[in-house]
């Protein structure tokens, strides 16, 4: 399959610099970082690259036969360019919440 990294990340120009700086920014390490789940459908998958193409954090990458695997969860910002750009709505991101969270919303 061709690759179509490159060209399809400079779309996201927004979080160009949210790339950039890396995992190691103070954002980060703030302890009010938000975490996030990355879920993928396999069943809907058809495994074409784009949410690995969109990710403007590495998220994402495809193992050998071009299928998306979750490469690194903790540097999510949620942002939602994987869902947004996934023509088969196999891809869910959404926020992680804690025990505690929860409770507090009941
Ligand atoms: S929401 Fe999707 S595109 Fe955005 S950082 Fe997370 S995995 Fe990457
Ligand atoms: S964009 Fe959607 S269909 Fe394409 S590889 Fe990612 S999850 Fe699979």
């Amino acid at each position: 399959m061709e690759s179509i990294e490159g060209n399809e990340k400079a779309v996201c120009a927004e979080n160009a610099n949210v790339k950039s700086s890396g995992p190691s920014d103070d954002a980060e390490k703030s302890p009010k970082k938000k975490h996030y789940e990355i879920d993928i459908f396999r069943g809907w998958c058809k495994s074409c690259g784009i949410c690995a193409a969109f990710c403007p954090r590495d998220c994402i990458s495809l193992d050998k036969d071009g299928a998306p695997v979750i490469a690194d969860s903790t540097r999510c910002t949620g942002c939602g360019w994987c869902e947004m750009h996934c023509p088969d709505f196999a891809i869910n991101v959404r926020e992680k919440t804690s025990v505690k969270a929860r409770s507090e919303e009941i």
